[in-house]
């Protein structure tokens, strides 16, 4: 029987250690805590059908200018982390440029389209059911500019991709959602997307899945992991396990320790808020406000606001100036309570500079397959990159072309 190690239990690591389960390898997942308590618990719980192209940076001077001048709360930076950042977001801007773009789009797309698809079984499988919702989520919009350019991008992912959506005018946004005081000048309604209510309870049910199905669950530090003959081995709280694979699953923390054998590989770190409110008025489905770039999910534990991109130095404290934003425009436009947690949850989006995942097998060590970077998209998209990093581990053909997600492009 193969064997492997996958090191890291979020969405990615647990599709992973799902899908090679089901192709007869011997799995042990290793994480230094409990699945599903870290970038993959905080986001924003939206399986994205309709993220059909990757998120890019803005390239036009106004967007750029927005960004810089603070104009926009989607993007929030401090200026003595731009030296960190300024390689991988060099190369993120040259490849939001339009005919970049358009190429990574179609490997995008046609991961995208495999998400939900994969979630389904796994949802079902582990009895997730209560978890999901699928109506999708809608946008609120307050300016005008930005709804028109909202609502030509839809048209355009709606022609191109098949994907579902609807504008909705301010009455009819006011209707769907009684809870809301205002409802800007309208918005639209995607109305494919799944919406999870505790997305780390979800990967929570998947990794109990996993386990029920005979996979190992432990506890241990993946910078233990060392080459052994032609093998892997780490060091787990229930002794030292080798197997004849590890996988790189560590979301935010892989190029980190990537560099102790020897691969460099830029990541694009956009940290994100969360906290959740409770006692407030009710929202039907997780509703988007445009104009200050958050997204309002009603959870299991109250309303949680997630937030846009901060830059910011490694490490450094909670600055969540954003998050603060956030929460005065949403109580401009619903009773929102009062926030549950002292302090808001902080969390990275492990983004890659060519917004594609890394999904393959390292170039100078055998038996190392590196399977991360989701960047905005990791908890939709963790089954659909399992299944084919399963797939080319297990030496079938893959079911995405995914040579442009291959480790190669970072010099891995
Ligand atoms: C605010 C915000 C909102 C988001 N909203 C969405 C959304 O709506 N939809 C969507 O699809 N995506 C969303 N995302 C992105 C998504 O959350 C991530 O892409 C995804 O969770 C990444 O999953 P992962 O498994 O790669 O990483 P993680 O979930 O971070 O898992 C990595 C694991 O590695 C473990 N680990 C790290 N170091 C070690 C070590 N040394 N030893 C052992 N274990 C270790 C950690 O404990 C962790 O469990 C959002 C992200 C943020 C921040």
């Amino acid at each position: 029987m193969r064997s492997a190690i996958v090191l890291g239990g979020g969405m990615v690591g647990v599709g992973t250690a799902l899908h090679l389960q089901s192709r007869g390898w011997s799995v042990a997942l290793v994480d230094r805590r409990e699945p599903g308590r870290e970038t993959s618990y905080g986001n924003a719980g939206i399986i994205q059908s309709e993220a059909v192209r990757p998120y890019a940076m803005p390239h036009d001077l106004g967007g750029i200018l927005d960004i810089a001048l603070a104009r926009t709360n989607d993007v929030h930076y401090s200026l003595a982390a731009l030296p960190y950042h300024m390689r991988p977001l060099l190369q993120y801007w040259w490849n939001s440029f339009p005919e970049r773009h358009e190429v990574l789009t179609k490997t995008y797309a046609q991961l995208i389209s495999r998400a939900a698809p994969e979630h389904e079984p796994l949802i079902t499988a582990a009895g997730a059911g209560n978890l999901v919702r699928r109506d999708g989520f809608r946008v609120l919009h307050r300016n005008q500019a930005q709804f028109d350019k909202e609502a030509k991008d839809a048209e355009a992912v709606g022609k191109a991709f098949g994907v579902k959506f609807k504008l909705l005018s301010a009455a009819e946004l006011a209707k769907a959602e009684p809870g809301l005081n205002e409802s800007g000048i309208g918005g639209l309604h995607w109305q494919e997307p799944w919406t999870v209510s505790d997305p780390g309870s979800l990967v929570t049910s998947y990794a109990e899945l996993f386990v029920r199905r005979g996979g190992k669950l432990l506890r241990g530090d993946a910078t233990t992991l060392s080459q052994v003959g032609s093998g892997w081995a780490v060091v787990t709280d229930e002794g030292r396990i080798e197997a004849e694979a590890a996988v790189v699953s560590l979301g935010p923390w892989s190029p980190t320790f990537l560099k102790r054998f020897g691969y460099d590989i830029p990541m694009v770190r956009k940290r994100g808020y969360h906290r959740h409110y409770t006692g407030g008025a009710p929202l039907d489905l997780p509703l988007r406000d445009a104009a200050f770039g958050y997204l309002m999910n009603p959870m299991a534990k109250g309303v949680r606001i997630t937030t846009g991109a901060e830059l910011s130095e490694p490490d450094a404290e909670l600055t969540p100036v954003q998050l603060g934003k956030a929460e005065a425009a949403a109580r401009q436009l619903i009773d929102l309570g009062k926030p549950v947690e002292p302090e808001p949850w902080l969390g990275t989006r492990p983004c890659m500079p060519d917004m594609l995942p890394v999904v393959g097998e390292t170039a100078r060590h055998k038996g190392l397959w590196l399977h991360f970077g989701h960047g905005h998209q990791g908890f939709t998209l963790g089954p659909a990159t399992g299944r084919i990093l399963a797939e080319l581990m297990s030496g079938e053909a893959p079911s995405v072309d995914v040579a442009a997600c291959a480790p190669a492009r970072f010099g891995a």
